[in-house]
């Protein structure tokens, strides 16, 4: 069967980096069939590490937790894993906050520690082209620019 490639983004927090490094590296191989994306020092140390091609947005605190919040709502990402740091506040918590929080609104599958990415990488799903669910919100179709009440 043929793989179907995900978009992934990748985020850890400055205490999670090497967690994330080294389930990147173990993992490499099935990380290499699919498209990369993360914020800034996350995706400049995964590029050395594993030799890939990873689209680095901005760093964390710099907005680009939100670029990829952005990005979940456009469509563009199939896959979250976000190794946030629960034991220390981060300058950018509402951001943080913001992107688990679209995550959960566009019903991206979100991988928050390496248990639960070990799952997700192993699910028969994660290359299968499975289709998420959706969700269809009635104030999305209604989404415009603004017009003036004149
Ligand atoms: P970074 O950002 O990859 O640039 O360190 C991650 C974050 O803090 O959200």
């Amino acid at each position: 069967m043929a793989i179907s490639r995900n978009r992934i983004a990748l985020v850890a927090h400055d205490n999670k980096k090497n967690d994330l490094r080294a389930w990147a590296r173990f993992n490499k191989g099935v990380l290499a069939k699919h498209e990369l994306l993360a914020t800034g020092t996350t995706g400049l140390l995964l590029e050395e590490d594993l030799g890939l091609k990873v689209t680095r947005l901005h760093s964390g605190p710099l907005g680009g937790d939100l670029q990829l919040g952005a990005k979940i709502s456009e469509g563009n990402i199939d896959l979250l894993l976000f190794l946030w740091d629960p034991l220390e506040a981060q300058p950018h918590d509402p951001d943080v906050k913001a992107l688990l929080r679209i995550a959960v609104v566009w019903n991206i599958p979100v991988a928050c520690n390496l248990a639960t990415a070990d799952f997700l990488i192993s699910s028969p799903l994660f290359d299968s082209g499975y289709c998420r669910v959706v969700p269809d919100y009635p104030a999305a179709r209604h989404l415009g620019p603004r017009r003036s009440a004149a």
